[in-house]
């Protein structure tokens, strides 16, 4: 199915092409109309699927109607487990909104490296993808808000609990503004973050792939 038949526009979907996305993934043929309507998603789905690439479409859309951020308050943020992953999904923010008529500001932050420049480039990022516990320095050092997220995707989610980030995500989701639109994509499902879904979403479209 085409991009556009989902609710893409012709400029995403062009990028989309050049970069050899020309049918929707399975994944992306639920998921896209539903994160345009603003609905909160429930997504198991293996890395492969094409679930970066169902969430920044959407998301992009919806960016490129928005006037820039001018401020620390990103609208939309990616939390991940690891420095490797904000990397691949800052990647895909980046290619797929080449063709867009306003640049979109894409932030990463990730431990493991020095806090200081991460710093001095938040200034007007629309999208932030980051780890839990670099995210959290930053917002103990004012260097950033999340009262302006209208976006929140968990990536990995089981991940992000298996490598101990329980009390760091737990902090995170309490600085939120909660109206916030939410999508949840996870490989696994256990009683943990079962609770989890159950508190931070609502009404969710479940996708199973
Ligand atoms: P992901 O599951 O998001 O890690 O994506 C897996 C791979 O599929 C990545 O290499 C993407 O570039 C690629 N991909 C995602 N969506 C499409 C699509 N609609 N058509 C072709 N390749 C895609």
């Amino acid at each position: 199915m085409a991009f556009t038949s989902l609710g893409i526009s012709e400029a995403l979907q062009k990028t989309a092409a050049s970069l050899g996305y020309t049918d929707a993934y399975p994944i992306q043929q639920q998921a896209i109309p539903a994160i345009l309507a603003g609905r909160d998603v429930l997504a198991l789905a293996q890395t492969g699927s094409g679930k970066t690439a169902g969430f920044v479409l959407p998301i992009l859309e919806r960016l490129s109607g928005q006037a820039p951020v001018a401020d620390r308050r990103p609208r939309v943020l990616v939390l991940v487990p690891t420095r490797e992953l904000a990397g691949q999904v800052g990647e895909v923010f980046k290619s797929l909104s080449a063709g867009l008529p306003r640049r979109i500001k894409i932030g990463m932050v990730f431990g493991g490296v020095s806090i200081n420049p991460q710093m001095m480039r938040l200034h007007g990022t629309d999208v932030l993808v980051a780890t839990p516990g670099r995210l959290l320095d930053l917002l103990e050092r004012k260097a950033l808000q999340l009262s302006g997220v209208e976006v929140l995707v968990l990536d990995e989610a089981d991940k992000m609990l298996n490598l101990g980030f329980r009390d760091e995500m737990k902090q995170l989701l309490a600085l939120l503004p909660g109206r916030q639109q939410n999508l949840l994509f996870s490989a696994t499902m256990d009683g943990e973050l079962q609770a989890i879904t159950e508190r931070l979403l609502r009404n969710p479209l479940r996708i199973e792939i």
